[in-house]
């Protein structure tokens, strides 16, 4: 097996933040990690498309990767408002989110077009951040292992390697919600997903980061990121504050001691 992943924590800004306030805050952010040095966890912040060039090339020095936040399966054409994997690579873009629950909800994004945009995204060289997670009714029902493997395995393409491949597992029900699983809840889906991921992906299953997303703020991050098979987080609301976002960083589990 492979050893413990370094840490991601990856800030999704969403649709918020217009210029100098996103600016601001990726400069907050840069600030406050500079202190945190050597500590060996990889932060990404997904802007809005607006900011992901500027941000690009203004944190092009510093160790935070700049993602988006979804892209085409295609890679050129007439497809009026949408943007391929590569223009983002070609902005400065070091990984993309795609199959957010907020997508799969608002613009009807099934298993197959999350495959298809991940592939595009793999294609390019970035890292895919592919996201999956039950409703609350599914939960509910007692579903959540289903969802959860029919999610992946739909979901997640052939070509997924632990460098260039991360899953979000993220209840829908706790996103923006302030609700969160229980730290026995969350270990028994990531221990699903790390399971699923070995059985197919062999030594790269045992390495792919599994982030946990839905509700991460800076009380209850510490507890959270320490659940075994939780590789980082993926944080919403809590990453639109530079001091919640950096807590949240700080709070991630130092690495074991080689030999131990
Ligand atoms: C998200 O949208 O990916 C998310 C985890 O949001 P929040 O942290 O606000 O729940």
């Amino acid at each position: 097996m492979a050893g413990t992943p370094i840490p991601l924590i990856a800030g999704n800004w969403k649709m918020n933040m217009v210029h100098s306030k996103g600016m601001g805050l990726a400069t907050g952010i840069a600030e406050g990690l500079d202190p945190i040095g050597m500590i060996p966890v990889d932060v990404a912040i997904c802007p809005p498309l607006t900011l992901a060039a500027e941000l690009g090339a203004f944190l092009a020095a510093t160790r935070i990767v700049v993602g988006a936040q979804d892209c085409s399966p295609l890679e050129e054409g007439a497809h009026t408002g949408d943007v391929s994997a590569n223009m983002l690579k070609n902005a400065g873009v070091g990984c993309c989110i795609v199959g957010h629950s907020e997508r799969r909800a608002d613009h009807g994004e099934d298993d197959i077009l999350v495959n298809a945009k991940a592939r595009a995204v793999l294609a390019t060289g970035m890292t895919a951040i592919i996201c999956i997670g039950e409703t609350e009714s599914q939960r509910d029902a007692g579903e959540t292992i289903d969802v959860v493997t029919k999610q992946l395995a739909g979901s997640v393409p052939d070509e997924a390697l632990n460098t260039n491949t991360v899953i979000a597992y993220e209840p829908v029900w706790a996103i923006g919600t302030g609700k969160t699983p229980t730290l026995e809840e969350i270990g028994e889906v990531h221990g699903k997903i790390r399971a699923l991921l070995y059985d197919r992906f062999d030594y790269d299953g045992a390495a792919i980061r599994i982030l946990y997303g839905g509700s991460v703020n800076a009380d209850n991050a510490h507890d959270i990121l320490r659940v075994e098979n939780v590789n980082g987080a993926l944080v919403g609301g809590a990453s639109l504050d530079s001091e919640a976002f950096l807590k949240i960083i700080r709070d991630c589990p130092a690495p074991p001691i080689p030999g131990s």
